[in-house]
C-alpha cells in the first residue's frame, strides 16, 4: 500500500469517525437520519468541485443539526438500554463466580 488518498473525507455528523467518499456529506447511517426535505435542499444546492454557496452551507448545517437532535433523542433511549444490559451482564458474572466458587 503506498499512502492513502487525500480525497477521503469524514462524515460531517458530530463525533462520527466514519470516512466516506468526497461526494458524500455524511455516512449512510447518518444521512438516513436527515429529514428528506433537508436532503432535497442539500442536493439542490450541491455543485461538485465548486465553492459551496451560502444556501448549500445552510442546508449542510441544517442536516448536521437534524442528526444531532435525532441522536440526542436516541442517546437517552440508548443509555437506558445500556444500563439494563450492564446490570444483566453483572448478574451473569456474579452467577458464574458463584458457580466457580461452588465447584472449587
Ligand atoms: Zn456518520
Amino acid at each position: 500500500m503506498s499512502g492513502s488518498k487525500a480525497s477521503k473525507n469524514n462524515c460531517h455528523a458530530k463525533r462520527c469517525p466514519v470516512q466516506c467518499s468526497p461526494e458524500e456529506f455524511m455516512c449512510p447511517t447518518h444521512w438516513s437520519m436527515v429529514p428528506l426535505g433537508i436532503q432535497a435542499r442539500f442536493r439542490e444546492h450541491y455543485r461538485s468541485g465548486q465553492r459551496p454557496t451560502k444556501a448549500f452551507l445552510a442546508a449542510g448545517m441544517a442536516a448536521i443539526e437534524a442528526v444531532a437532535k435525532e441522536e440526542s433523542a436516541m442517546g437517552s433511549r440508548l443509555s437506558r438500554l445500556l444500563e439494563k444490559t450492564k446490570i444483566a451482564q453483572e448478574r451473569e458474572k456474579i452467577s458464574k463466580d458463584i458457580a466457580r466458587a461452588l465447584k472449587a
